[in-house]
């Protein structure tokens, strides 16, 4: 093949830090309208298909590459649609798709179909169907969770914790702790499953406020439990040198390695946090320590939660979980797998 071999194959992106976007090995065809639209059907039925209404009505409907349509993301919040377009890739194909997307949502049984602007996710706009509401509640596992369509963190929620937010429900218990509690996930989880007290600790006020509501949606009273509005890093540093116990403590710090350079840094931020999770962990309590840093491996994160990381409060690993089910990877871009949730004991 004089010296050049065909490797697979990818759409370019020269203004996206991932420039090439494979999807395919070198037998695959080139995405035409049609090709694209014919996957994306294949992949969202299916998906689709994999849920149980009375049990789940937000999950991701397509991964981007992962499903093998490279930077589309597509997310259901029960009769809501949300397409985010990753990068400037596919918007050659972006006017013609629309109205094929239409057709696609209608087979889904969604009644409206939102757009996440290409550049950042700021804006949102209506691209087909009913106007939706701008605030849908949805089921998760069988928990009420409320989401902002408009101006929700990643799509709206985070769908990516939510087998973790279920499994933390079944082994939640006593005093409970939740560093970055955004919109409460794991707080309900942590009540419904039997926690006497959960605190809460973000930096946003607007986060506490739904959280709230989210205690509301599913009977639990908020006014039994703590929202604290403060800088996370700086509140468990405190609460350690104030010698406070929790049963469980859950950390979900927003991504502190988003490129290669910052790792080092990363790493260490995450070692000082995980020290101070560490020492206010009651004596046989659960450390729930995550990480949705792409360029921090499970291994670099293990190594900032290890004896020689946490010192004198020496745990151990007791599980590792990563993306859930609806959040499929290419086995070739480890990058992909950015979710890293660690229970430790
Ligand atoms: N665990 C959540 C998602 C957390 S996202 C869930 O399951 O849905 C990260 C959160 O960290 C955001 O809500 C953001 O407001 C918050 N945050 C960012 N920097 C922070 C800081 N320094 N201290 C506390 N919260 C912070």
């Amino acid at each position: 093949m004089c010296g050049k071999e065909r490797l697979g194959v990818g759409i370019y992106d020269a203004d996206c830090p991932i420039a090439i976007r494979m999807y395919g090995g070198a037998g695959t065809m080139k995405l035409s309208l049609d090709t694209l639209v014919a996957r994306i059907t294949e992949v969202t039925l299916t998906r689709a298909a994999s849920f149980d209404p009375d049990d789940t009505t937000a999950y991701r409907l397509c991964n981007g590459e992962g499903d093998r349509i490279p930077a589309f993301v597509f997310d259901r919040y029960g009769e809501v649609g949300v397409v985010r377009l990753d990068g400037s890739a596919l918007a050659v194909h972006w006017d013609a798709l629309v109205p094929r997307l239409g057709g696609i949502a209608k087979k889904l049984g969604l009644k409206s179909l939102l757009a996440r602007t290409l550049e950042r996710e700021t804006k949102v706009v209506s691209v087909w169907g009913e106007e939706p509401p701008p605030i849908v509640v949805v089921k998760e596992r069988g928990t009420a969770m409320e989401v902002d369509l408009m101006s929700g963190q990643k799509t709206g929620a985070f769908l990516d914790q939510r087998e973790n937010r279920a499994r933390l429900r079944r082994f939640a218990r006593g005093r409970v702790l939740n560093l970055f509690s955004y919109q409460g996930g794991f707080s309900v989880s942590a009540a419904l499953g039997g926690a006497t007290e959960v605190t809460s600790v973000d930096i946003a006020p607007k986060a506490h406020a739904v959280a709230q509501k989210n205690f509301r949606h599913n009977g639990v009273d908020p006014s039994k439990h703590k929202f604290i509005t403060a800088d996370a890093f700086k509140f468990v540093e405190g609460l350690a040198a104030k010698g406070e116990r929790f049963d469980i403590v859950i950390s979900d710090p927003p991504s502190l390695a988003p490129n290669e350079k910052s790792k080092a840094r990363a790493l260490s931020a995450y070692t000082t946090l995980h020290q101070h999770c560490a020492t206010v962990l009651a004596k046989g309590g659960i450390f729930c320590a995550a990480s949705c840093s792409s360029h921090v491996s499970l291994e670099d994160f293990l190594s900032t939660l290890d004896d020689r990381a946490l010192g004198a409060r020496a745990l151990s690993v007791r599980a590792t979980h990563g993306l859930p089910e609806d959040h499929p990877t290419l086995a070739a871009f480890p990058e992909g797998r950015y979710l890293k949730f660690v229970e430790l004991v």
